[in-house]
């Protein structure tokens, strides 16, 4: 076999998920709670396949980057700009878990929440993904504590989790929310989520204007905020 012959590989399932697009997405699993769920293809879809998964608390998921914007058949390009060191200092693709790779898969330790069969279709209910609504799923595996997680282990640039800033909703937000929430379109669930979403400030690691007011879909709400300082301002939210 040559080194570069496309191996293909099954998609057992699509990642349903309240991220409905790039923008907004933690940029690492486990740093906010947020639910989803995975629904399997045939014939993945046999809940015999899950037997003995309830004993594991986390689980590694494989899966595909395929929205990614520059084809994976383009050139190789062997440096990226990590979005932690500010967009603006090169480290080698290795060393980094940009999306831009030669074989574009992700993998994000997440939580297992429950398994659930209904009619033809298997549902395993995660939190804490970071993955976009669509995304087709390579693989599950069981997070294995004595081996997966190295106490001692060093992460470069990425030692610490990011930092968190305060999220404020302004007045007319805030009136949205209530009136979202009596129509019982919003719940206080769904709000938690949007606030630790926004409070790992999604923005582009590169800008910083104040001026601005961005707008992050989130299931089926579209978020608009501004920042200022270590302060995200919800402005709006409409369904
Ligand atoms: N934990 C993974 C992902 C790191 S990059 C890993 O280490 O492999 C995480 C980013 O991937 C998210 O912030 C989001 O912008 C992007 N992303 C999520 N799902 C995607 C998809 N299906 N296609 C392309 N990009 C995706």
């Amino acid at each position: 076999m040559k080194v570069f012959d496309p191996i293909q590989f099954p998609v057992i399932g699509v990642m349903h998920s309240p991220f409905r697009e790039k923008f907004g997405i933690p940029r690492q699993p486990n740093l906010v709670d947020v639910e989803s769920y995975i629904e399997f293809h045939s014939p993945y879809n046999d809940l015999s396949a899950f037997e003995g998964i309830e004993e594991f608390s986390h689980l590694w998921l494989l899966w595909n980057f395929h929205e990614n914007k520059q084809a994976s058949s383009s050139k190789f390009r062997p440096q990226v700009r990590p979005p932690r060191l500010g967009g603006n200092e090169k480290k080698g693709i290795f060393a980094t878990r940009s999306m831009y790779r030669p074989a574009p898969i992700g993998m994000s330790v997440v939580k297992r929440v429950r398994v659930e069969k209904c009619k033809n279709t298997v549902r395993l209910y995660v939190t804490g993904s970071d993955l976009l609504h669509g995304t087709p799923i390579l693989d599950i595996k069981p997070y294995i504590v004595y081996s997966d997680a190295v106490t001692e282990a060093l992460s470069g640039y990425a030692m610490d989790e990011p930092n968190k800033k305060t999220v404020i909703w302004e007045s007319i937000a805030k009136h949205q929310q209530e009136i979202l929430l009596r129509e019982n379109q919003l719940t206080p669930k769904i709000i938690h989520s949007i606030e630790q979403v926004l409070s790992l400030d999604p923005r582009p690691a590169y800008q910083n204007d104040e001026q601005r007011i961005y707008g992050m879909k989130f299931d089926i709400f579209d978020v608009r905020f501004t920042v200022i300082c270590d302060y995200i301002h919800i402005v709006e939210i409409i369904t």
